[in-house]
């Protein structure tokens, strides 16, 4: 009999729905292809959810999340929500569910489409043979630590850190380093922030259970630095959550348009699969969206979360051999275009190749 999977899909605001869509047609071609069956269970979270439940990430939501295989998230946010109180915002749904599901490690690749090397800010020879992956620690540091207070004349935030969860993480970084070129670079401020301190004794400790696996420190500043002037020379960057933060979004530009790369958050009871980019308020509903980085957050679903590896190869190729027959959405229409499509075409034309491999 054929597996069943249970997946919680959360497309939220903005272009949400219109990407999500896409990768729900290209995942129903892919387990037609491969087998197994899907159920998809849809839950409101962000404003769509604030609209209706008052509040971002609804408890309905949350139990819905944690009773299925996996969840597929598109984005949440706009100017709508924006003078809400923090807490109220449509963005501390999404902190809470990653909190929630206890998703405290955030997987992100920085991959070089071939053809699409163009649309990269760097010159096409820095480029070449780049492919390493952001390895963050998602539910810990300065975004949680406590205290903090905002006051009239000051305010201020804690970064905290235990060993516990040092460790965890680490040892994602290094079985993920073990499936690549078996390299991991700590990037840190260990120069300066206790913190830092920590997580390079710990590292070190982890580091012995994996003597195959090369391990580099780099200071924060340096690795900023390095990651535009030589990004070939990366396989796995492992660190903290404000410094993730900022050098996952740096390592997106070198691969070109943010409408491509996808996300992992994993570690804990379910994985959340999300693009990296956020709901693109400017062109939702014109039907311009990339859906890419969704259908390719729907591989890393399959490869992580259900462990459907040849699912998840296939989702890749097709997205690889669209691209190289030049389907192109509008955000990346200057590189290679011999077709510019839709949103829905350019899902469409992805599902079609997954059943011509
Ligand atoms: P954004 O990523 O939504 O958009 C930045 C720019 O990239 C925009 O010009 C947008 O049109 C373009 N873009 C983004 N995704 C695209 C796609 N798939 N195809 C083509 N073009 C695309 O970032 P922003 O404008 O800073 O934020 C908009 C809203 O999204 C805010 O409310 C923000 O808080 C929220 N946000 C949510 C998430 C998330 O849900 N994980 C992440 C970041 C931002």
């Amino acid at each position: 009999m054929a597996k069943i999977y249970n997946i919680a899909v959360i497309k939220g605001d903005g272009i949400g729905s219109e990407i999500v869509d896409e990768a729900l047609k290209v995942l129903d071609a892919t387990s037609v292809k491969h087998g197994f069956e899907l159920n998809y269970n849809f839950y409101l979270m962000g404003g769509a959810a604030i609209d209706v439940f008052g509040e971002p990430l609804p408890s309905e939501t949350l139990n819905g999340a944690l009773s299925s295989d996996a969840v597929l998230f598109g984005a949440i946010g706009g100017p709508k929500w924006d003078n809400l109180p923090r807490d109220k915002r449509p963005e501390s749904g999404l902190l809470k569910l990653r909190k929630g599901l206890g998703a405290y490690a955030n997987l992100r690749p920085a991959m070089i489409f071939d053809e699409l090397v163009d649309a990269s800010t760097l010159k096409p020879q820095v480029l070449q043979d780049v492919d390493f992956i952001v390895v963050r620690e998602l539910t810990g540091g300065i975004y949680f630590g406590q205290p903090r207070e905002k006051r009239d004349d000051s305010a201020f935030n804690t970064m905290v850190y235990s060993k516990f969860e040092i460790e965890r993480i680490a040892k994602v970084a290094f079985d993920t380093a073990m499936l690549r070129k078996k390299q991991v670079c700590l990037v840190d401020k260990a120069n300066v922030l206790e913190t830092s301190q920590l997580w390079r004794e710990v590292v070190n400790e982890v580091a012995q259970n994996y003597p195959e696996v090369k391990v580099d420190f780099m200071y924060v500043d340096n690795a900023a630095m390095q990651i535009v002037r030589n990004p070939r020379q990366f396989d796995v960057i492992l660190t903290e959550n404000l410094f993730g933060d900022i050098l996952s979004d740096e390592a997106s530009m070198v691969c070109g348009s943010i409408g491509l790369l996808p996300s992992a958050s994993i570690g804990g009871k379910v994985g959340i699969y999300e693009p990296i980019h956020g709901s693109a308020p400017d062109i939702a509903g014109q039907g311009i969206a990339n859906p890419i980085a969704t259908i390719l957050s729907a591989a890393m679903l399959l490869r992580y979360s259900l462990c459907e590896k040849e699912a998840a190869n296939s989702i890749e190729n097709a997205v690889k051999m669209a691209l190289a027959e030049g389907y192109r959405t509008k955000d990346i229409a200057d590189f290679g275009a011999k077709e510019i499509c839709t949103t829905s075409e350019m899902g469409g034309i992805i599902a079609k190749f997954i059943g011509k491999q």
